[in-house]
């Protein structure tokens, strides 16, 4: 077989677009049938009004991992996508009045921990930066990296020098308790606890080595001018001048499987795609529950409702804002943590007093908006919500409540926001069902609670010869940057494989010996 492989790559989310790119620069003859109309899957901008908003994810962090991807794809950082650095990381607020910045810096946050809540907490805070490194320095060769191990795996990639740093990686002590061990203070449990959230989690069911996402952070958060989905476009249109073919608003509808092996992909508006592998983009779950047919469903096993990660209700909309001091990234917290993860993990509801994320996008680097005084940011807020059901509906007074809920809460910490009711753009469960079928509206996968999630989450192979997995549901995990680096893992393996059968045609072989 000496023509040039043909790879499908279903849907352009951020692994797809690395896996697709990588492919296309290594020479494979690699088309991305995406369903929507433009690239990014949940890195989306919507147009709120006369804004166009993030209404995705917003923090840009692990930029090593994009720099050895662009490397790879012998490409420079996109001109067009200015990466600045953020000082400040975050804006915490509690309902007393009570308010924390966090800075890249270790001795800038310390000292702000000492004026929030005393020396203790800032010398534990030091403690708990030391080791949220370790954890991140044990894992980032043998898991981040690295194709997903088994529990011996990892252990004999770490080696007998990185054995005593796993055995520090706490994955049997929950999220929760581990920051007991740095924090006397609620509040501070509560802010480092809150990055169990980044992979769709509870920290009082995360295992406590998610306090690496701490260290992440802190290694640099950045934002993008041309924001999260100008990510997408960039690595879309490197693909394409790579050779990749993009056919967006068409929805693969069926893996087509012949001698036990993938043979290529149809689609919804009738297509047909001959190819030597297909790699699917969209979550794992989506297989199991039958969304790209029958073959395909055998090879994946469906994530349990209960198992579920986060899902969200989100707001973007143009608005003035007055009354609190915002900074990029701001989160107002809840008075009672544990209740609010009780509300969407145990009672399944949306929170009674949630937790609320506002991202001011026209804020840079000194916290001032970029437009004129008096002219309405781009706002987008979050708050985290259950992952009910397929359809994700949510009973309109419930829904209607937890709005309320959030502005009024918004308003008693000090931030007022007058905007046009029209110009807001609002998703939540059932909006990101049909942006995202057959997740169980579930935004990050399976949700990473208990040691064995990590060792749980599909890899980049399947049953199904020549079919391939990327994205926030695949190992190492959701997130921008995880995906990213799950869809250089699938298109790696899926090279390998196609490198080792390339001279003959592939077919399983029956009978045995
Ligand atoms: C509101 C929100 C906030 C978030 N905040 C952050 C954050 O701040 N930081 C962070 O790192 N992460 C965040 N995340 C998570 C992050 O966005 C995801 O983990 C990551 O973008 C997932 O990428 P992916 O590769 O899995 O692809 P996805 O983004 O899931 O895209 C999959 C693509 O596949 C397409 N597709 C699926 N099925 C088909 C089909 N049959 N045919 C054709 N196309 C198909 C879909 O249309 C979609 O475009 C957030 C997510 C959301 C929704």
């Amino acid at each position: 077989m000496t023509r040039t492989p043909r790879v499908i790559v279903i849907g352009a989310g951020i692994g797809g677009l690395v896996a697709a790119l990588l492919l296309a620069t290594r020479g494979y003859e690699v088309t991305v049938i995406e369903r929507a109309a433009k690239p990014g899957g949940k890195m989306r901008k919507v147009d709120a009004g006369s804004s166009k908003i993030d209404a995705g994810p917003t923090v840009f962090t692990m930029r090593w991992a994009f720099e050895e991807i662009l490397r790879e794809a012998q490409a420079e950082w996109p001109q067009r996508l200015v990466a600045q650095p953020l000082h400040t990381l975050a804006r915490h607020a509690w309902c007393d009045g009570a308010v924390l910045d966090l800075f890249t810096d270790i001795e800038r946050s310390a000292d702000a921990i000492a004026d929030f809540a005393g020396t203790a907490e800032a010398a534990g805070y030091r403690r708990f930066c030391a080791r949220a490194a370790a954890v991140y320095d044990t894992l980032k060769d043998s898991f981040i990296r690295a194709s997903r191990p088994s529990p011996l795996a990892l252990t004999q990639r770490a080696g007998l020098r990185g054995l005593s740093g796993l055995l520090r990686i706490s994955p049997f002590t929950t999220l929760w308790d581990a920051l007991g061990e740095y924090f006397r203070d609620a509040r501070l449990r509560q802010l480092f606890g809150r990055y169990a959230t980044y992979c769709g989690s509870s920290p009082f069911a995360a295992p406590a080595t998610l306090m690496l996402v701490a260290h992440v952070e802190r290694e640099g958060v950045w934002t993008l001018d041309a924001g999260m989905s100008g990510l997408a476009e960039a690595l879309a249109s490197l693909a394409q001048r790579r050779g990749a073919t993009f056919l967006f608003e068409q929805e693969a509808s069926r893996i087509v499987v012949e001698r036990g092996c993938t043979a290529g992909v149809e689609t919804r508006e009738g297509g047909r795609f001959p190819a030597e592998a297909v790699l699917f983009n969209g979550d794992a779950s989506a297989l199991a529950a039958g969304l790209l047919g029958p073959d395909a469903a055998r090879t994946a096993a469906p994530t349990p409702p209960s198992a579920r990660s986060l899902s969200a209700l989100t707001w973007a909309a143009p608005a003035r804002t007055s009354g609190f001091p915002l900074a990029y990234h701001n989160v107002f917290f809840s008075e009672d943590y544990r209740a609010e993860f009780d509300d969407i993990f145990a009672r399944r509801r949306l929170p009674r007093a949630p937790t609320i994320y506002v991202c001011a996008q026209d804020r840079g680097k000194e916290d001032r908006p970029t437009v004129a005084s008096g002219q309405p940011e781009r706002f987008f807020c979050l708050v985290n919500a259950p992952a009910l059901q397929e359809t994700g509906e949510i009973d309109s007074a419930e829904l209607r409540a937890c709005q309320e809920t959030t502005f009024r809460r918004l308003a008693r910490y000090g931030l007022e926001l007058s905007f046009d009711p029209a110009s807001c753009v609002r998703a939540g469960p059932a909006e990101f069902a049909r942006l995202f079928p057959a997740t169980g509206v579930a935004l990050y996968g399976q949700a990473s609670h208990g040691w064995r999630s990590s060792f749980t989450r599909p890899g980049s192979t399947t049953g199904l010869p020549g079919l391939y997995l990327a994205g926030g549901s695949t190992h190492p995990g959701p997130g921008v940057p995880m995906a990213a680096l799950s869809g250089r893992l699938a298109a790696h393996r899926l090279m390998a494989d196609l490198a080792s059968t390339r001279r003959s045609f592939r077919g399983a072989t029956l009978g045995g010996t």
